[in-house]
């Protein structure tokens, strides 16, 4: 009995005793994998601390950063609100009102100023701004002071008042003519052979432009650009002209197209000739007569309407313009002058239709356009009532020559097509004495193996 109890106590206790490891082992088990996980999971938010600090530093970086360029923002913030302030309160204005009682006659380029100044501070309705803007159109000399006048049309116009803002102070080209490559234009015109300087940028001054004009001179034009020209100064100092100094010869200096160009207009017309598939036909309309001097050609600008198809394809008539004697020559010899009509497509590709005037009967056309011609350089005139068709100094026949060229005038940009019609106008002896401009033909330019159709 004794052994059968101690069997039985040695059988619990060896089961205890087996319980107890075995309990033992588990516990320890679980702790190991929990000690893992715990080890693992402080791996892993060791990672993240470390990428937190590295993404706080960064974001501390990016601070600095942005607090150095917020810095001179803020100042310029400051300062435009120190203006604004000056300006509402009217100290500004007042200020420049005192330093200017001093003179007794004020530049239109101040007047203009003064003015903007009152519009800013006082508003629109405020009568001496408007005051200060008439008076600068007054005093504004028109061949010399085109931006200045703008600014003051434009402020008057702005204000609802009844003004006329002249076409080429217009935001766009005055013949809504598309400038497909246009960026920052404001020198950008096509001008008198409607200079590709649709290639230039911004679009403010846009308008077609008899040859180069101002904002053309002394730049290539890629260059080309309104801030470059100081008012006047273009106009006082040509950079180009048909004799002397800055004629024909010594253009490719400042524009070095005209020297380097291998595809320059004018040509010598002479075979061989291709033969053109090309259809031309012209569909010119009447409007009013918008006629100027630019200081190289007399050129008449063209309201929207007007257009000459080369296939099917439109071109906008821009503007026409004449040459004394003719540029082109045929197998040779100049015609007494010639008309180019001067178009730009919907691509800003440029077409120059040139007609040939021969010495012989009164045109009567040209009568018209020289009764109402400026002698003397300066801005557009429209005189009152005046109409005008180009379609009257077209012949009838329309066979043409044709090639690839360019302006005839600085920069001589490239890409214009010509067509050349072969059939003359007449224009009388004495019309062609009257053209102010003795000589404005650039010479003829080496062919450089160019094709020249004939249809
Ligand atoms: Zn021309």
């Amino acid at each position: 009995m004794k052994r059968t109890i101690v069997e039985v106590l040695l059988a619990l206790a060896l089961i205890g005793a087996g319980v107890f490891g075995w309990l033992s082992w588990k516990q320890a088990q679980t702790a190991k994998g929990q000690v893992t996980e715990l080890q693992a999971a402080s791996e892993e938010a060791a990672k993240a601390v470390t990428a937190s600090k590295a993404a706080i530093a960064a974001a501390e970086e990016q601070a600095a950063a942005l607090e150095e360029q917020l810095g001179p923002l803020q100042n310029k913030v400051k300062e435009l609100d120190a203006i604004k302030a000056a300006m509402s309160s009217g100290t500004t204005l007042a200020d420049l009102e005192a330093a200017y009682k001093t003179q007794k006659s004020l530049s239109a380029e101040r007047q203009v100023g003064l003015g903007a100044l009152r519009m800013l501070t006082k508003g629109g309705d405020d009568p001496a701004a408007l005051e200060a803007f008439r008076a600068a159109l007054q005093l504004t000399d028109l061949g010399s002071r085109k931006n200045t006048m703008c600014a003051a049309q434009i402020a008057l116009a702005a204000a609802g008042e009844k003004v006329t803002v002249m076409s080429e102070c217009l935001p766009q080209a005055a013949h809504g003519a598309p400038d497909a490559h246009a960026k920052d234009d404001k020198a950008a015109k096509p001008d008198a052979h409607g200079k590709p300087d649709a290639h230039a940028k911004d679009d403010k001054a846009a308008k077609p432009d008899a040859h180069g004009k101002p904002d053309a001179h002394g730049k290539d034009d890629k260059h080309a650009k309104p801030g470059d020209k100081k008012g006047a100064d273009a106009h006082a100092a040509p950079h180009w002209s048909y004799a002397g100094d800055m004629g024909p010869d010594r253009w490719g200096k400042e524009f070095p197209t005209c020297a380097k160009g291998k595809s320059q207009s004018p040509l010598d017309i002479v075979g061989p000739f291709v033969k053109a598939r090309t259809s031309l036909s012209a569909e010119y309309k009447e409007g009013p007569l918008k006629i100027l001097n630019n200081g190289h050609t007399i050129q008449v600008n063209v309201p929207p309407g007007s257009k000459l198809r080369v296939d099917a394809k439109p071109y906008d008539l821009l503007q026409f313009h004449f040459h004394r004697p003719s540029e082109e020559k045929i197998e040779g010899k100049p015609m007494s002058m010639v008309v180019h009509f001067v178009h730009k497509g919907a691509d800003g590709k440029l077409v120059v239709l040139g007609v040939l005037l021969k010495e012989g009967n009164e045109n009567p056309g040209i009568k018209t356009l020289w009764a109402n011609m400026p002698l003397e350089e300066g801005p557009e005139v429209a005189p009152d009532g005046i109409k005008f068709n180009p379609g009257s100094l077209l012949p009838r026949e329309f066979d043409f020559f044709s090639y690839e060229g360019s302006l005839t005038t600085p920069p001589c940009t490239e890409g214009v097509t010509f067509f050349i019609l072969k059939t003359t106008v007449n224009v009388a002896a004495a019309q062609v004495t009257q053209f102010p401009f003795k000589i404005n033909a650039r010479p003829v330019q080496a062919r450089n193996g160019r094709d020249i159709t004939m249809n």
